[in-house]
């Protein structure tokens, strides 16, 4: 038999989570579909669950000099309408699932399920995003990429919670989103893709490229990055066969239900190709 947790604060959840080995629920939208078993049958949890959708503690959204500060137990559909959170991120959201599930569903949540088609993930990896995780000890910061170590790995204590996710400003960064997948709305990705720029006087002064759905984590190469940026976008076009070369060694899809490897691998490149062409 398991026992659910619903702690009042952060407090008494850390603790919970200290005692006891437990599942985290926020939204539920992925634990509960990985636990579901069958219509009119209980999901099949192994070990306890911690419920912390309540928290009013973990839903926030504010901004200082250094970035935007978002809850752990903040809902899409609340990151989407803020005024603050990152332009990136609200289009991302806008195309996540549907709203029912946006209503539910964390950021926080699509981190820690680590899925190579977690939407948030690839801009959160494009705006250089730091979590927050907290235990009954004190607290760290863990920059994005490295706390997805692969499919469903992440490096989480297991008493510990993502109590914030923190976003850089990048206030002169320009954004690019595609996401591919079969349908607008309720899709899951074939492949996403986040881009940003910044060109000052003729010449590349920011270029940021990361892809979803194309390999075990998000992809993002800041060698390649790096090797633009200083270009002229004269340059920078004239290079785009090089970059697509260079960028096709990191595109590794797989075969699944959703899609095939080689469909993935040229939309990606594809998308990448018109991302650079949009530069200018
Ligand atoms: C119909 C449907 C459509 C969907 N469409 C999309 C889509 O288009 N794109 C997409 O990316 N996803 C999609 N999803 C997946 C899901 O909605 C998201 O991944 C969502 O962000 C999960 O958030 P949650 O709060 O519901 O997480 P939960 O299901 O509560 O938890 C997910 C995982 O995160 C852990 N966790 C949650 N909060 C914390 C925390 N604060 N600290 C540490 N660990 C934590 C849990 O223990 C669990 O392992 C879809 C799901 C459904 C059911």
């Amino acid at each position: 038999m398991v026992n659910h947790y619903i702690p009042s604060s952060l407090k008494e959840a850390l603790k919970v989570l200290n005692n006891h080995d437990c599942y985290i629920m926020a939204g539920g939208t992925d634990l509960m579909v990985v636990k579901h078993q069958k219509s009119g049958i209980v999901p099949n949890f192994d070990k306890d669950v911690c419920y912390i959708s309540n928290l009013k503690e973990l839903q926030y959204i504010y901004e200082d000099e250094q970035g935007v500060h978002i809850g752990a137990g903040t809902k899409f559909v609340d990151i989407e309408n803020s005024m603050i959170v990152p332009d990136l991120l609200k289009q991302i959201i806008h195309e996540l699932a549907s709203p029912n599930i946006r209503n539910m569903a964390t950021m926080a949540g699509n981190i820690a399920n680590a899925s190579p088609a977690g939407d948030s993930i690839v801009g959160l990896y494009l705006l250089d995003a730091k979590l927050e995780l907290v235990n009954v000890n004190g607290s760290r910061l863990v920059p994005i990429e490295k706390f997805i170590l692969g499919v469903r790995k992440i490096a989480r204590k297991s008493n510990e919670i993502i109590k914030e996710i923190f976003i850089p400003h990048h206030d002169d960064l320009n954004t690019y989103w595609r996401k591919v997948g079969s349908r607008a709305a309720e899709s899951i990705s074939k492949v996403t893709f986040a881009g940003g720029y910044q060109v000052e006087d003729g010449v590349v002064k920011d270029l940021r490229m990361a892809f979803g759905s194309i390999g075990v984590t998000c992809v993002r190469d800041q060698k390649i990055e790096q090797k633009c940026i200083g270009m002229t976008v004269e340059e920078l076009h004239k290079n785009i066969d090089n970059i697509l070369n260079d960028m096709s060694k990191n595109i590794t899809p797989i075969t699944d239900q959703r899609s095939t490897k080689e469909y993935r691998y040229k939309v990606a490149m594809n998308i990448l190709k018109d991302f650079l062409n949009v530069i200018e």
